[in-house]
């Protein structure tokens, strides 16, 4: 018998986020964003419901192979471009399209034989991270179209705030950063600027593609709208089940460091769910899960392959009811929200060992 974990990934789901991801784009590429594992959810799945996609944008050059095995044989783009030059060949055999980020990559480029690189100059718009600046941006596009075998497919920035919850008061505003583009965000050269916020909350972006990420999985990137406001959809729903009951004294203790101590007589369920499957250590006790319809809070200490859970208030758990981590029922933005970070984390670790049950 496996484990009883596992999470659900809801293909009907997936193919409805994309819809929507795609009327909001408006005509313009709409470049899947499928890196860590297709934000947890299975590259394969997101093969098969991305399938109206026109292009996979993605980390790792092995995440394009597996695609491509897949079945996958749209566009696919690398959106921190090749890591050195054992890259390019894979690169131009797999027909994948890369960001070129920094003179480093130029200069391999300039050393080796190509036959065919499609390239994308990264901007550094006021993120930071990477890019060329919007001044060197003229002098890059030259010394890459003069390169033998290199073509030059357009420019890509990306906005550190794009979010609702940031407007107005970050640094690097959208607002700013696309002044900071200048004329690069609308030229003739192909602009792909925009991540799912910008998508959803800043029409004002233009450019001829977009790249939608977590709000394809059906997480809202902002952890102040929900899901249902953005008419998404939670595609993965982690579950697993109750494997013991304890009934407790008040005085006594849960879980490693005895970081819990009941104050009434209560009834703790132990679920088959720990930080090795991707549920963090750092939630707190009071953390939300769901089970039997209602809110149940953490107690104590996750620990690797098992946590505890108040069920004093819910007579109808018991052994073996099954109970959502995140997903459906209790989005994982909140659960996130619980130990300090966002959905997106929680999803993208969801561990190897936890099996994925493809719901089509
Ligand atoms: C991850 C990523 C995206 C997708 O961002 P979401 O917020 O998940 O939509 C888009 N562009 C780049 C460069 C990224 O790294």
């Amino acid at each position: 018998m496996p484990r009883p974990i596992y999470a659900e990934i809801d293909i009907q789901a997936l193919k409805h986020n994309l819809a929507r991801m795609r009327a909001s784009a408006a005509g313009r590429t709409l470049w899947a964003v499928v890196k860590a594992n297709a934000y947890g959810h299975g590259l394969e799945n997101a093969v098969e419901a991305f399938a109206d996609a026109d292009g996979f944008a993605t980390i790792d050059l092995c995440d394009a192979e597996r695609a491509r095995r897949a079945g996958w044989h749209k566009r696919v783009l690398l959106l921190e471009g090749f890591f050195d030059e054992t890259d390019i060949e894979p690169l131009q055999d797999l027909d994948v399209e890369t960001v070129v980020h920094a003179f480093w990559q130029i200069d391999i480029l300039k050393r080796l034989p190509l036959r065919c690189v499609k390239v994308h100059i990264k901007v550094n718009s006021g993120m930071n991270r990477l890019g060329f600046l919007p001044v060197e941006v003229g002098t890059v596009y030259d010394i890459l179209s003069s390169i033998p075998g290199v073509k030059v497919m357009g420019v890509v920035t990306h906005f550190a705030n794009a979010e609702p919850t940031y407007m107005g008061e970050a640094p690097a505003s959208v607002a700013r950063q696309l002044s900071r583009m200048g004329r690069l965000a609308h030229s003739a050269t192909a602009a792909c600027m925009a991540n799912s916020a910008a998508i959803l909350w800043h029409p004002e972006v233009a450019g001829d593609g977009v790249r939608a990420g977590v709000a394809l999985y059906g997480v809202s990137p902002d952890s102040h709208v929900s899901s249902e406001e953005l008419g998404i959809i939670p595609a993965m729903t982690l579950s697993a089940r109750i494997i013991a009951v304890q009934e407790i004294a008040p005085g006594e203790v849960v879980g490693y460091g005895s970081r819990w101590c009941a104050e009434r007589p209560s009834r703790i369920a132990v679920v088959a769910c720990g930080y090795a499957d991707g549920y963090p250590r750092s939630m707190p006790d009071g953390a939300p899960t769901w089970v039997e319809g209602q809110i149940a809070p953490l107690v104590g200490a996750v620990s690797m392959d098992m946590l505890e859970i108040d069920i004093t208030d819910i007579p109808q758990a018991k052994l073996g009811s099954l109970v959502e981590l995140w997903g459906k029922h209790l989005p994982v933005n909140r659960v996130a929200a619980a130990c300090g970070t966002i959905g997106y984390e929680l999803i993208c670790a969801l561990a190897r060992r936890v099996p994925l049950r493809i719901r089509h």
